[in-house]
């Protein structure tokens, strides 16, 4: 291989066996590395169309329930299910805890029992 950006082999080295290295332990998703304590995603697995949104990886996100106000704490493990099992909206931000959301859920429930 002739015109390699590093021309120090050493380095280039050392630059490869860290990314074989980070490959290995599922760091690197789609050619990209990730950062250090999250949660590697699995794009494939997830219902986005056109790539661009796709998660690359889960990290825990913090937020307050428009409902009640309550601080909330969505978990990268959590997301991983939603996004990668439950094949869930790829630009659904948590907005509800789980009790509120658990009333809208019944709030609907029962308003399509009436209009039914
Ligand atoms: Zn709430």
């Amino acid at each position: 291989m002739k015109n390699q950006i590093s021309k120090n082999p050493v380095k280039k080295a050392r630059k490869e066996k860290r990314i074989k290295k980070l490959k290995k332990e599922g760091l690197i998703v789609k050619g990209v590395e990730i950062p250090k304590g999250v949660l590697p995603a699995n794009p494939d697995n997830q219902a986005y169309s056109g790539g661009y949104a796709a998660k690359l990886y889960y990290s825990d996100i913090h937020y307050t329930c428009a409902g009640c106000s309550k601080k909330e704490v969505w978990t990268a493990p959590q997301q991983k299910r939603y996004f990668e099992t439950q094949k869930g909206n790829i630009y659904n931000e948590p907005k509800w805890c789980h009790k509120c959301h658990l009333k809208r859920m019944r709030d609907k429930e029962e308003k399509s029992k009436i209009n039914a």
